[in-house]
């Protein structure tokens, strides 16, 4: 049983956070070496149409984190098409600076695999991480971080600083940027300008 496999039947626990894709994209995503090249360019359209359907959920849990209140940033955590794990930010509600969505997702998605290093999975999030989150998701040893839009004022993976290309760092994460960009800066702005509209009311 190869990893995704195992990690799929865990998650099936966690049923609020399993939600599956086309299962036609599972089984082309698993065959893995043995794939002719007429076929990798179905891998590589599958692997866009799942990073869509993650970024998708990503936008999902930002949203309700709006609704709470918070900043509107969303995270999932996925292997394959398997969802190891979500999470919205929190920081408001939990009274704690480290309740970003990244760090949520991630904690979930390592329950999930029952250990804390959640090898080959992608990490979805709405807006590019800050320093701790993209500092978590090295140490998770994610392989893709696939985010939004883009954060000026702290943006880790490209902005400020590139933490996951690091090459002093143990592990490199792969990098996408920009995926439904307008969607999730959208949502953050239309949350700062309310914000600023009831602070002037
Ligand atoms: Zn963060």
């Amino acid at each position: 049983m190869d990893r995704a496999s195992a990690y799929e039947a865990e998650g099936r626990r966690f049923e609020s956070f399993l939600v599956r894709c086309d299962d036609v994209c599972v089984s082309f995503l698993f065959v893995g070496g043995s794939l002719g090249e007429s076929q990798r360019g179905f891998v590589t359209s599958a692997q866009a149409s799942l990073d869509v359907f993650g970024m998708r959920l990503a936008l999902s849990e930002a949203a309700q984190a709006g609704m709470l209140g918070e900043v509107p940033v969303g995270a999932v955590v996925m292997l394959g098409n398997v969802v190891l794990g979500a999470g919205g930010n929190r920081r408001e509600t939990l009274l704690d600076p480290t309740a970003h969505a990244e760090i949520l997702a991630l904690r979930n998605a390592a329950k999930t695999v029952r250990g804390w290093r959640i090898c080959d999975a992608t990490l979805y999030v709405t807006q590019e991480p800050c320093a701790m989150c993209a500092g978590a998701a090295v140490n998770a040893r994610i392989r893709r971080l696939v985010y939004g839009c883009p954060n000026p004022k702290a943006g880790a993976v490209q902005t400020l600083f590139q933490i996951p290309k690091d090459e002093r760092l143990n592990h490199r994460v792969e990098v996408v940027s920009g995926l439904l960009a307008e969607e999730c800066g959208v949502m953050l702005s239309a949350f700062f300008r309310s914000l600023r509209a009831s602070a002037g009311a």
